[in-house]
């Protein structure tokens, strides 16, 4: 992009570590699942001279002038959010994902307070209780997990534990959930328990936006979500609450815990929410359900386990016990064939969250590139002969060479290298 020359004359050694970058995004597998390649457009926008302007406030009520073009970038976000998701009330202005979280804790729970939300061992986010997150600190955090047999949600018992505990807040959402989240049954625990419910869709918001995976919105009192994930945005975050609610986001946000909202990032939400309306977009979130179905049956038939025995989203957790590999084993050995993974906890993992006996792969980034369910064959050979391989370098490199030829055949960015 022409921008890179500026920074180039500039700044070289910043220069060189974005080129560098470019090319390892383009040269790897991405199977991260809260990961994506954004638009040039949205590279645009976020790269534009809006992250020049202050504009403390909501439009046509700012704390600064000039705020004119502010306004129409933010009233543009904010309106196309509410079409992509049929919601009364959006704020786009958090600046990322637990910001979002953090302003609805603040906004309906006062410290103390208890909260019900997914156990992080399986599958929740750090700000759904981590003791050293915020919410973890602040409030009284009881966790939810998954049927041992099933590993999917189990309601009856969190029914059981809302009535237990009788949380002012249920959060249903999580990051390592490779199901359907029932939302209308958490509606009616929250009902017969009386609490809010709150639903975290960070990692499924595109699938929600296409229609893949049933929207939480008329059901949940506020929905939070980071735009970077499956909605292929910029990183940041969004809230969705009805019109009663909307004054007290909003100022939970600003003035409560942020300043100045990033006018650049919104500008480019509203580039990611504009091309989350197209057709195209849909086509994208089918294709990357599709993928993962295809790269967890043919993980299967390998002999990996998928833990409960597949995926309806964009992701899956894959136990390595039957291949006599932990999950930190596995991303270190995938990384050296140019296949980007995480560790991740399994359900009920003997091995803690340093170890882990498991691996969590998302199809986003592959799809974006273009991949469809050949691909996806193809790399589930690459990771099961790597993980074979171990440490024979030899056999890992040849896996490399694949991956290679396989990035090569769906270029990523190349008019970034132009
Ligand atoms: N919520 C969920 C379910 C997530 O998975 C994540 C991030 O992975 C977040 C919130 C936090 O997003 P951020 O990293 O933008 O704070």
């Amino acid at each position: 992009m022409q921008t890179l020359k500026y920074l180039k004359a500039v700044d070289p050694e910043i220069y060189e570590v974005i080129l560098k970058e470019i090319k390892r995004e383009d040269e790897n597998l991405e199977l991260i699942a809260s990961e994506n390649f954004t638009s040039l457009a949205v590279l645009c926008a976020q790269g534009s001279v809006l992250t020049n302007k202050y504009a403390e406030g909501y439009p046509d009520a700012r704390w600064y002038g000039g705020c004119a073009n502010a306004d129409s970038a933010e009233i543009l976000a904010v309106e196309r959010a509410k079409k992509l998701f049929g919601a009364e009330h959006v704020n786009v202005q958090a600046h990322s994902g637990t910001q979002a979280n953090m302003a609805v804790y603040f906004a309906c729970v006062k410290p103390q307070d208890t909260v019900l939300a997914m156990d992080l061992a399986a599958g929740g986010h750090l700000s759904h209780g981590h003791p050293h997150n915020f919410s973890g600190m602040f409030y009284n955090m009881v966790g939810y997990g998954v049927d041992r047999k099933t590993e999917e949600l189990d309601y009856n018992l969190i029914l059981d534990l809302a009535k237990e505990h009788k949380p002012k807040m249920i959060l249903a959402g999580a990051s390592a959930y490779p199901r359907q989240i029932d939302f209308k049954v958490f509606r009616e625990i929250c009902d017969k328990t009386g609490a809010l419910l709150f639903v975290d869709m960070a990692h499924i918001a595109g699938l929600v936006a296409a229609g893949e995976h049933p929207s939480p919105v008329p059901y949940a009192d506020f929905v939070t979500s980071t735009t970077h994930k499956t909605l292929r945005g910029p990183r940041g975050g969004f809230i969705i609450c009805r019109k009663e609610y909307a004054k007290k986001i909003d100022t939970r946000i600003f003035p409560g815990i942020q300043g100045g909202p990033l006018v650049h990032v919104i500008a480019a939400k509203a580039v990611a929410f504009k091309e989350a309306l197209e057709p195209k977009f849909k086509e994208y979130q089918a294709q990357i359900v599709k993928n993962a179905k295809k790269l967890s049956a043919a993980l299967s038939e390998k002999g990996f386990r998928i833990t409960s025995g597949g995926t309806d989203t964009h992701l899956m957790l894959v136990d390595l016990t039957s291949k006599g590999a932990t999950g930190k084993e596995a991303s270190a050995i995938l990384e050296e064939t140019n296949i980007t993974a995480n560790k991740n906890l399994i359900p009920f993992d003997p091995l803690g969250p340093a170890v882990t006996s498991g691996i969590r792969l998302g199809t986003p980034a592959v799809t974006t590139r273009g991949m469809k369910e050949p691909q996806m064959q193809k790399i589930a050979d690459f990771i099961d002969t790597a993980i074979i391989a171990k440490t024979d370098k030899q056999k890992l490199k040849a896996v490399k060479k694949e991956v290679l030829k396989l990035t090569k055949e769906f270029p990523l960015y190349p008019e970034l290298l132009k």
